[in-house]
């Protein structure tokens, strides 16, 4: 059984890193124009198509030791953090729900919310194409919930408030601030997410991600010039699918 598994847990770590390099790819030719990736990956400095020695997650960046096997340029490290990152989602949702439809439902939001994060870090942006993907994800799934009218009210009831509360204090900030604060992107995203989250789930997320931007926006070098904001509402918001059970149970045991 722990054999079983451990393989499985391999496999969708594995399934996890080769989305999250896929996605890294399609944000980074996004940035260029690109809308959707074509034609095999290649080498962002020389253009040296990459073989399948050079497509391996994680293991093709080490064995190089960071460097294109053509033109020895360095690659960078977000090629192998992005695949880290998905292994570690893909595999934390297998670990946490199981072989599942739930899994599932996870990995096609968190697949949604890495790109949502890459492009949003890259350009300010943040695309409907992707938010579109995890609503479609969150409607397909209903049914697979026990309970799924109350999913159903909750969600659209839990991404109505909390997309009209942001609005509001954004544009509370905007008036007191003088500048743009949040962008609407940045709403839709917490509507969105809300939907999976549930008002508890939303209430601990909202309150993470502010948590996380701050410490993302201290980390990043970009000083003074607008910060993307996306990333730590995705991350808040998996963070809380994964692992906030507890804490809001611990929450409402106090109540
Ligand atoms: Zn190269």
């Amino acid at each position: 059984m722990l054999a079983f598994k451990i393989y499985v847990t391999f496999l969708f770590a594995l399934t996890g890193a080769v989305m999250g390099s896929f996605l890294n790819c399609w944000a980074m030719r996004w940035k260029e124009g690109e809308r959707y990736p074509r034609g095999r990956s290649r080498c962002p400095k020389c253009g040296h198509t990459l073989t399948a020695f050079e497509l391996i997650p994680l293991l093709s960046w080490l064995f190089q030791r960071g460097r294109c096997k053509s033109c020895h340029e360095k690659i960078s490290v977000r090629y192998p953090i992005t695949e880290a990152l998905g292994a570690l989602l893909f595999a934390a949702a297998y670990l946490r729900f199981g072989l599942t439809l739930y899994t599932a439902e996870l990995t096609l939001l968190f697949a949604a919310l890495m790109l949502l994060s890459f492009i949003d870090y890259d350009t300010m942006l943040l695309p409907g194409a992707p938010m579109l993907v995890a609503l479609a994800a969150w409607l397909a799934f209903l049914p697979a919930h026990g309970d799924w009218k109350a999913r159903l009210v909750q969600g659209l009831a839990t991404a109505l408030i909390v997309g009209a509360a942001v609005l509001a204090v954004s544009l509370a900030m905007d008036k007191l601030l003088g500048k743009d604060t949040m962008g609407g992107g940045d709403i839709k995203l917490y509507a969105l997410t809300a939907l999976y989250l549930g008002p508890w789930g939303t209430l601990l997320a909202v309150l993470l991600s502010c948590l996380l931007g701050l410490i993302f926006a201290v980390l990043s070098k970009r000083k003074g010039s607008p910060f993307p904001f996306g990333p730590a509402i995705c991350a808040a918001a998996a963070l809380t699918l994964l692992f906030g059970d507890p804490v809001i149970e611990w929450y409402l045991g106090l109540l």
